[in-house]
């Protein structure tokens, strides 16, 4: 059965280097390029942690956290549509890639902005002595944390439909989008990351797709994630993971959000269900075990 399946590229499993991510592209593109041959039609979302992070760095702090997340649209979007193209080229695919930049909308009141809960940058053995704040993330070390809030609306999601609409292959909602709130019927940038897990969501739920499919680090989620009775999930059920949630299995800022966001979207239709797996399972991930599927 053909699907619209959207799918949300993690940041942190694109590499340390520019390099490092136009190589991982490179590869995850050809399976993706096998599933868009045999007719099933992907939207593409990306993360930026990692590298929202880092370009807020190479401008000494001094770059918008919004700018920054524009910037990492165009570089990201751009090694993507690439792979993409050629990988579809090859395949005898006749579609064009396109990225839009795109800017999401968010509460001003939302609690986030007063409690950071989003993971970005490098990773620290120890806390770095400056001005930011950091926390631990999921055991690989301390990174700085900034506000995170909740995706409500994506602005061009009619050009997103048009494109897609038209036979285009497309990109978008990058790095959670490019977070605004509206001020007198304008939209003003405000200083945070969205968390493209919710942003994937989201678009999944406003293009009605079939299948939210989040390619990260991992194959699976787990319980007891990192203990010596540490669980791999095959399948959660919504009810399952909400009581999982509850007992905190999930590592805030990281699996949570994308249990969170798996939820949201498979609850609203029971036909819809979400994929949580590694980039490098991306060719199998339609038949393989090695995932973990949250269905109704
Ligand atoms: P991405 O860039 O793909 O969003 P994140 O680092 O935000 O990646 O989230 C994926 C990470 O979540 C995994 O690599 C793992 O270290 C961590 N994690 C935390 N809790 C769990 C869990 N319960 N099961 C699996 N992975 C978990
Ligand atoms: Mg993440």
């Amino acid at each position: 059965m053909k699907k619209k399946i959207v799918v949300a590229l993690g940041g942190n499993a694109l590499g340390d280097s520019a390099l490092e991510q136009k190589e991982l592209l490179k590869e995850a593109s050809k399976p993706l390029a096998q599933l868009i041959k045999k007719g099933h039609e992907l939207v593409f979302v990306h993360g930026n942690g990692p590298q929202v992070g880092m370009i807020n760095i190479a401008f000494n702090g001094q770059m918008p956290l919004a700018e920054c997340t524009a910037m990492s649209q165009g570089y990201i979007g751009f090694h993507l549509q690439n792979a993409l193209h050629n990988s579809l080229k090859k395949s005898e695919v006749k579609r064009n890639v396109a990225t839009v930049i795109s800017q999401v909308e968010v509460n001003k009141t939302d609690f986030a902005f007063k409690n950071l809960s989003k993971p970005i940058g490098a990773f620290h053995d120890t806390k770095p002595k400056d001005n930011f704040e950091y926390i631990e993330d999921s055991g690989r070390g301390y990174r700085r944390v900034v506000a995170s809030p909740k995706p409500l609306d994506i602005l061009e999601l009619e050009n997103i439909k048009s494109l897609i609409k038209d036979g285009n292959v497309v990109i978008a909602c990058g790095g959670g989008g490019i977070p605004v709130i509206k001020k007198d019927n304008t939209y003003e940038t405000v200083d945070a990351v969205i968390d493209k897990d919710y942003a994937s969501s989201l678009l999944a739920d406003k293009l009605d797709a079939d299948v939210l499919m989040i390619l990260t680090e991992v194959d699976q989620v787990a319980i007891n994630f990192g203990k010596e009775n540490q669980e791999w999930l095959e399948t959660m059920t919504v009810k399952e993971a909400k009581e999982y949630l509850d007992m905190n299995h999930f590592g805030k800022g990281s699996m949570e959000p994308k249990v969170r966001s798996a939820i949201e979207f498979v609850e609203k239709n029971p036909k819809r269900e979400a994929i949580i797996t590694s980039l490098k399972n991306a060719d199998i991930v339609m038949e393989t075990k090695n995932k973990t599927v949250i269905i109704n």
